[in-house]
């Protein structure tokens, strides 16, 4: 399977950030600006804080925006103050969730387990996973990267089954890259969107690896998205502080065409 026939992904990670009466009208804007773009074949989507979800699905409501979550916590429900589950996002109308970004696990303690954890309840909620790994500008010095991406992959698929995996999207993002202004060059992140789909071939199948659809995300923005989503390996996009403003997450669409 060549690329063309993968689903390409544009996913904005609004992190802490914007009202709901800010996010609704973001997702306004974002529309707008689309409405003239063909985007078919393309998933749009825009994960945003918790609170926002109901303003944002209600905006979106007709639109070709999905809504996603940036989280979710591993248990159906129970004894955990401050969290939210799967279900409960599910209920809300939410199609996508993050899983494993960086910032979870440098600054809250996420782990490759509780990522193998909150993937699965995600799963099982009925909700499509995008599953985020990549490495420290440490390891990269050390040459490492392969190693720990592909373990962060294997960890967090596990007892994943080869048909959940159609509800699997992967996002490469080097940690160095997310927020600094420094982009991987589009040979890194194909190249590593390529070792993880090695990865998968290994796990699963030739099939599934080919069919999965892996993104890259570290400061992508509306000047550097169309060299690095023209790369074989690389099907979209996580995109933080560029998703935030619609003019530019608009070009990066365009871009993705
Ligand atoms: C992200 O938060 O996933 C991200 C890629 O951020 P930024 O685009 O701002 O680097």
């Amino acid at each position: 399977m060549n690329k063309a026939k993968r689903k390409t992904v544009i996913a904005g990670n609004w992190k802490m950030n914007k009202t709901p009466v800010e996010a609704a009208q973001l997702i306004y804007d974002i529309n707008q600006r689309i409405s003239n773009i063909e985007t078919k074949g393309c998933e749009i989507v825009a994960c945003v804080p918790f609170v926002d979800i109901d303003a944002a699905v209600k905006a979106a409501d007709g639109t070709r925006i999905k809504i996603g979550a940036e989280n979710c916590h591993w248990a159906k429900s129970g004894a955990f103050t401050g969290e939210i589950s799967a279900d409960m996002l599910k209920a809300c109308g939410v199609e996508y969730v993050i899983i494993g970004h960086s910032e979870r696990r440098q600054y809250f303690g996420e782990t490759d387990l509780t990522v193998n954890q909150r993937l699965h309840a995600a799963l099982e909620a009925g909700l499509t996973v995008i599953l985020c790994v990549g490495e420290l500008l440490e390891q990269r010095e050390q040459g490492i990267t392969e190693e720990i991406v592909s373990m962060q992959t294997k960890i967090a698929l596990l007892n994943v089954t080869e048909e959940q995996m159609k509800n699997v999207v992967i996002a490469y993002e080097p940690v160095w890259a997310i927020g600094t202004g420094k982009t991987a060059t589009s040979e890194q992140a194909d190249e590593v969107c390529g070792i993880i789909r090695n990865v998968l071939a290994k796990l699963y199948s030739k099939k599934t690896a080919e069919a999965t659809s892996i993104l890259y995300g570290g400061s992508m923005n509306a000047k550097n998205a169309k060299e690095l989503l023209s790369m074989e390996n690389v099907d979209g996009g996580l995109i933080g502080g560029a998703s935030l403003k619609a003019e530019d997450f608009s070009i990066i669409i365009e871009a993705a065409q």
